[in-house]
């Protein structure tokens, strides 16, 4: 993570640390070089003091073939086309949700390395491996139906927000699928009953449902 500030910098660790990655912080241009070495992404905000974003990302691309993800402020169209033709794979728009900035990494690492980057996330006693497509729980795997599968992993994205059941109708079966919402509490009810302890998915009252790490 290249950031100049600190608050945003320090909250995008966090939140990709919750997320599952291995987040290093760097305040400027000038740390990159050290720090690349073993990196799987980056995601580099363009507006950095001292050297440029667009700058680092070229200084970045003429040495490494990581997958950069750049971060704009909102209307630098331009800095969106450069950063692109500059060798960045993709931008987030500032403001971003942590929820959107995982997305784009995965959907990067996917298309760029295979997959590679992506280790399991572990909270708690609960390990979500998504290349493997597995869940353990307290070393134990649970026979999850793809459904229950995609929908955990959805809510384990970012753990302790709140999800809307149409997010989570739109996000694990189908973009345009306007029938009943009562097939995500059936199938949370199901998660719930497989995870043991009803206090890892929390009803949230007239939204819907987010992942907490019970105790
Ligand atoms: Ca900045």
């Amino acid at each position: 993570v290249v950031e100049d500030d600190p608050a945003v910098g320090a909250a995008l660790v966090d939140g990709l640390a919750r997320s599952g990655f291995e987040p290093d912080l760097v305040i400027s241009g000038a740390g990159v070089d050290a720090a690349l070495p073993g990196v799987e992404v980056v995601l580099l905000d363009l507006g950095l003091p001292g050297e440029d974003g667009l700058e680092v990302c070229r200084r970045i691309r003429a040495r490494s073939s990581v997958p950069i993800i750049v971060v704009t402020a909102r209307g630098e169209e331009v800095d969106r086309v450069l950063g692109l033709e500059l060798g960045a794979d993709d931008y987030v728009v500032k403001p971003f949700g942590l929820r959107e900035l995982v997305a784009r990494i995965r959907a990067v690492v996917r298309r760029t390395q295979g997959g590679v980057a992506e280790r399991p996330q572990v909270l708690g006693g609960l390990v979500i491996d998504r290349r493997a497509h597995r869940v353990r729980l307290d070393d134990e795997d649970l026979a999850l139906t793809p459904k229950e599968f995609d929908l955990l992993a959805l809510l384990a994205e970012d753990p302790g927000a709140a999800y809307s059941r149409r997010d989570i109708l739109e996000a694990v079966w189908d973009a345009h699928w306007y029938g009943p919402t009562k097939t995500v509490d059936v199938h949370v009810a199901g998660l719930r009953r497989k995870l043991g302890d009803p206090g890892w998915i929390e009803t949230v009252r007239a939204v819907g449902y987010r992942l907490a790490v019970p105790g």
